[in-house]
């Protein structure tokens, strides 16, 4: 940054610090550090007066609003009014100052004039150097300064630039705006961000902007599970739209090794999905059900006995355990076949959890199922043991925990 880059920075850094609404704090410091009402001695008070020059030097304090300073404090005002009284000085002359900032051919004088300016003047004064062609800094300065602000104006400028905006550190500044979910069109572009855009922190920021979606963008988050750089941030937002398409794909990603320093994120996301589902409306079956599973069924070779047994029952396989394995038939009904038995002795699955659980695991196998999760029983969790993965850590058979699966009630 050029030298007159780092003065004005130096002036920014001052007035952001001074206008905060805790910025009195800063001015009754300067006070408090060195001055004591017990003396009442106008001379001691000097100091004071003195560091207060030393911080407004170069932005326009002058003698005499050190004079006018020093006569507040003789009177004995307390350091709150002094600072009340510096802090309004402040802003007489801000305004000017700022504005000279803004117009300087400097690009490094204008971005921190932006920065000051974003406390000291309206944002109708500053925010059209979103578009400043020269500079980036410039154009990230005002980002972050507008990103404060939610009205559906600043919401449609700053998205307007997200479209076009080609500097990587600009862009970085974008995707943190929080109110993208206020513009018509914003999901699209979002979604088309976060799984194809180049830099990993663009792709993870906008799926943690995602939350704030309807459910359109589920299936986009579903498939950013698979991206290292998203999953944490796509599991997240997963679990506070709360879907439960969402829960075989959150179990695979909990299982895949590359994933085991988000794992505690996924496993909130599972627990705070069926949480959800669970006290919400149950989401409606899928009317074209009979004809997917019908599809899967003819597609379907099965490799051995057991696969045959279900085949012969009409039943797609969801998974199994030592004892019983499960399967769905077109009518939705869900069977439960004891292969342990000599006649694979078959009835009915009736357990609201069994059901709830047979259903994730069987479309983590046929995707096209996860549509038709029925709700969870209130009190479903997680497994402790697999995290809703039915199969022990590490292990190719069931969880011991479960029974393969996946799921819990608390009171079990
Ligand atoms: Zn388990």
């Amino acid at each position: 940054m050029s030298a007159a880059g780092q003065r004005a920075e130096q002036i920014a850094d001052l007035l952001e610090t001074a206008l905060q609404p805790t910025g009195g704090e800063m001015l009754e410091g300067a006070f408090v550090d060195h001055w004591d009402p017990g003396t009442a001695d106008p001379s001691d008070n000097r100091l004071a007066v003195h560091r207060l020059e030393e911080l407004f030097r170069g932005s326009g304090f002058t003698e005499a609003d050190a004079g006018q300073i020093q006569a507040a404090l003789s009177r004995q005002e307390t350091p709150h009014e002094a600072a009340a009284h510096l802090a309004g000085r402040l802003r007489a002359f801000i305004g000017p100052l700022v504005e000279r900032m803004l117009a300087d051919p400097d690009a490094g004088v204008r971005a921190n004039g932006v920065r000051a300016a974003a406390v000291a003047l309206p944002h109708e004064r500053w925010s059209p150097l979103l578009t400043d062609p020269d500079s980036p800094a410039v154009r990230e300065a005002v980002v972050r300064a507008l990103s404060r602000f939610r009205t559906p104006d600043i919401a449609a400028a700053l998205f307007e630039r997200l479209q076009v905006e080609t500097d990587p550190d600009v862009r970085h500044a974008l995707v943190f705006y929080e109110g993208f979910q206020e513009v018509d069109g914003a999901a699209s572009v979002l979604v088309d961000l976060m799984l194809h855009d180049p830099s990993p922190t663009i792709r993870s920021r906008t799926a943690f902007r995602l939350e704030h979606f309807d459910a359109g963008v589920v299936p986009p988050l579903i498939e950013a599970l698979r991206d290292p750089a998203c999953v944490r941030a796509a599991a997240m937002s997963l679990g506070r739209i709360g879907d439960l398409r969402a829960l075989p794909a959150l179990i695979d990603a909990w299982s895949d090794p590359r994933n085991r320093h988000s794992a505690r994120f996924i496993e909130k996301a599972l627990t705070d999905i069926a949480n959800r589902a669970a006290n919400a409306a149950p989401p409606p079956m899928p009317a074209d059900l009979a004809d997917r599973v019908r599809a899967l069924l003819d597609a379907w070779e099965p490799a051995d006995w057991l696969g045959r047994a279900c085949k012969q029952r009409d039943g797609l396989p969801l998974n199994g355990n030592q004892i019983y394995i499960w399967a769905l038939r077109p009518d939705g009904e869900i069977l439960c076949i004891d292969h342990e038995s000599f006649a694979h002795h078959t009835e009915p699955e009736t357990d609201p959890l069994t059901c709830f659980a047979m259903m994730v695991q069987g479309a983590r196998k046929d995707p096209e199922l996860r549509d038709a999760i029925p709700r969870p029983p209130a009190n479903a969790r997680p497994c402790d043991s697999c995290s809703g993965n039915g199969a022990g850590p590490g292990q190719e058979s069931g969880c011991m925990s479960c029974g393969g699966r996946g799921w819990l009630t608390r009171s079990s």
